[in-house]
């Protein structure tokens, strides 16, 4: 294992042990399985029923119910045996908080359980407690009283289980330890693993989500890792971002976390969860596990790009790639977003809409958005119009020597053009290197050399190698070794064909990069001109694409956003919702968003329900939390500061305390 994967160099699934849920098999290099969550009241037999139908037949090998109490648990068997009758025999999960009793009935139901060991025994009051090791000790016994029968009970029944952590409802006890970090994500899974191991019940996989991608992805890094070094053996991992939303924005920060994780080959099983209806989380699913199915190297496969022995950075924590500033790109800039119009023919004003830009022809000025592109490459383009200042533009070397305005236009070159050239800009050039493309046994680094300290060279890394990450990844790895600090832009282009795959290719390629500190800048783009018509008509999708200028450029601030690298919007972490929701979650997020989508920088969460709602937005400045029927909590950060508001006016209450809160702008 290299730190915390089967290689950085190439794609290899993380060997796992082999989990038996039902006749579903998982881990051990079983296919990753794909799986959601009903959304109905558990009670509502029917209900449930037929969403799991719709869900199964979307293409779920698993589905997941909510038993918030002993009532819901005994009504799993109703489901259970409608579904059977009917023809339908996926296995299913059922979704535990707070309620061991309703553990342990539904553990002799359903093909497998999921507990949260934020809340299975422990304490969530938000309480800072001082405990001495012998305290800490007797909590551990204490936990180990109250889980051990449903261990046994699992084992009796043959029925899985999942050690779901959370980010934000970790217990008083473990945030009183650890905080509220990757390291006490792992604690509190490997304190309840290490009881079910101490009964040698070994059907069991986990999971550590968080609606923070960068606080997920560390997390599942360091759980491998602590289950390496402490048992030689890794259980099965379900993947998951927590609370991410929906449309565009869930898909984006949902495909940053799961698919940095697949890109190394971790994770057995995978759940998207969007603020919509279930059936549809699953397409996204297949769309991140199907770039893996040909990914799998033959026996003897050659080494794809050189491998990496020791990693000059620290996986386990975020830390940015040190380097200096090229103009506004590197150092402490936000990463910069260029945007690639070289495939229009004739670049016109109202070209730049797509990107940010609208020229009001009455005060004769620019409007400049928040999502603006910082640069634009416009290929062999000098464009004859006047630009917002702004906005710089990027060429090829010949056309830049045509062009008069030098501080607006900048060439951009390939490696070994840089080092040909005789003429180059004084303060901006652009060198792409294509990382690893063309396998070569001993790679020749000299090209950068010749860049290397050049105060006036970003470098641009690409790569066409089927493991592109991991390319791009070594590629920086070589730069920090060779003390290298020249700010770079990824460039990813799609060969894909629907927005949504898009979307997904994007987000995972260059989020994962981002998340380790890698990246001052991004450009995504499409292989081809006619890939770039076809994307409209395309059939099968579910976001809608009108315009692929526009689409680009709002995927490269979303990544940046995901990532936390460049905040440019609201940011909404919003429930998935289940059997616990007591408000329409869908048509309350679209009624928040509406009035708040201005409020740049601002998070807003938006629970269901109270069980899991302050813990799980941590993270969030602002929340509206469901706390019983009709009734909504609005919280500031973790402090509760309206109580059991009624949910008529709950939204505009909540716009209130956001004016309270001088966090309001007005449009
Ligand atoms: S916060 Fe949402 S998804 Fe989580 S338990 Fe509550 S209603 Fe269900």
């Amino acid at each position: 294992m290299q730190h915390y994967c089967e290689s950085l160099t190439e794609y290899k699934r993380l060997k796992t042990k082999e989990v038996k849920i039902g006749d579903l098999l998982l881990g051990n290099f079983h296919p990753i399985r794909v799986q959601t969550m009903t959304t109905t009241d558990t009670m509502d037999t029917l209900a449930t029923v037929e969403q799991s139908i719709r869900c199964i037949e979307a293409g779920a090998e698993l589905v997941r119910i909510t038993a918030p109490s002993k009532k819901e648990a005994e009504n799993l068997l109703n489901i259970k045996n409608e579904l059977r009758k009917r023809g339908y025999s996926v296995p299913l999960v059922a979704d535990i908080h707070f309620t061991p009793n309703a553990a342990e009935i539904a553990a002799r139901i359903v093909e497998k359980v999921r507990v949260n060991p934020g809340n299975y025994v422990d304490k969530k009051k938000f309480e800072l407690i001082e405990y001495t090791d012998t305290d800490y000790a007797e909590e551990i016994e204490r936990i180990r009283e109250r889980f051990t029968p449903l261990v046994k009970i699992c084992k009796e029944y043959g029925t899985a289980m999942r050690i779901g952590t959370n980010h934000g409802s970790l217990s008083d006890r473990i945030m009183s330890r650890y905080g509220d970090t990757p390291v006490g994500m792992v604690e509190s899974a490997m304190e309840f693993l290490r009881i079910a191991r101490a009964e040698s019940y070994h059907n069991i996989m986990l999971s550590m989500k968080s609606s923070n991608p960068q606080v997920m992805v560390q997390a599942y890094r360091l759980l491998i890792k602590t289950m390496d070094e402490e048992f030689g053996e890794c259980y099965s991992l379900h993947l998951g971002v927590t609370e991410a939303g929906d449309g565009e924005d869930g898909r984006i920060k949902s495909a940053i976390g799961i698919g940095t994780l697949l890109e190394d080959g971790i994770g057995d099983t995978i759940r998207v969860s969007l603020t919509e209806d279930p059936e549809f989380e699953i397409p996204v699913c297949k769309d991140l596990v199907k770039r893996y199915v040909s990914r799998v190297p033959a026996a003897g496969n050659r080494e794809p790009v050189p491998k990496l022995e020791k990693i000059a950075y620290d996986p386990f924590s975020y830390q940015r790639r040190k380097t200096f500033s090229v103009n506004n790109i590197g150092d402490h800039h936000v990463p910069v977003v260029i945007a690639d119009l070289s495939k229009i023919e004739k670049i016109t004003p109202v070209h730049l809409q797509s990107i940010g830009y609208t020229y009001d022809a009455a005060t004769d000025k620019w409007n400049i958005g928040d999502a603006a592109a910082d640069y634009v490459f416009t290929g062999h383009q000098l464009l004859g119009f006047e630009l917002p200042g702004t906005l710089k533009v990027i060429v090829y070397p010949d056309t830049w020597q045509t062009a008069s305005d030098k501080t607006t236009y900048f060439p951009i070159f390939s490696d070994s053009g840089f080092a040909e050239a005789e003429t180059k800009s004084e303060n901006l050039n652009f060198v792409m290197v294509d990382c690893y493309s063309d396998h070569k046994p001993v790679y020749d680094y000299s090209f950068l050399e010749k860049m290397a300290g050049d105060p006036t060279v970003v470098i641009c890394l690409s790569s066409t190698n089927n493991n592109a990450v991991q390319s791009v990844r070594r590629m920086f790895a070589e730069l920090i070794d060779r003390g290298i600090k020249n700010p770079v832009v990824l460039i990813t282009d799609s060969s894909w064909q629907t927005p949504d795959e898009h979307l997904i290719h994007f987000a995972t390629e260059t989020g994962a990069l981002f998340l380790e500190g890698m990246g001052d800048g991004i450009c995504l783009g499409f292989s081809s001109k006619a890939q770039m018509e076809n994307i409209k008509a395309t059939g099968r999708t579910y976001l809608e694409v009108k315009d692929i200028y526009q689409f680009a450029n709002n995927t490269a601030f979303s990544i940046l956003q995901a990532t936390r690298t460049r905040i440019s919007k609201t940011e909404y972490i919003s429930c998935p919702s289940c059997g616990r929701t007591l408000f329409d979650l869908q048509e309350t997020t679209a009624k928040i968003r509406a009035v708040t989508n201005h409020l740049k920088g601002v998070k807003i969460a938006i629970m269901g329900c109270i069980v899991n709602g302050p813990g799980e937005m941590a993270d969030a400045d602002f929340g509206y939390v469901g706390s019983g029927p009709g009734k909504i909590t609005l919280y500031k950060g973790k402090e509760v500061i309206k109580r059991n508001v009624n949910s008529e006016v709950a939204v505009e209450e909540l716009i209130n305390l956001i004016k309270e809160s001088d966090a309001w702008a007005e449009v």
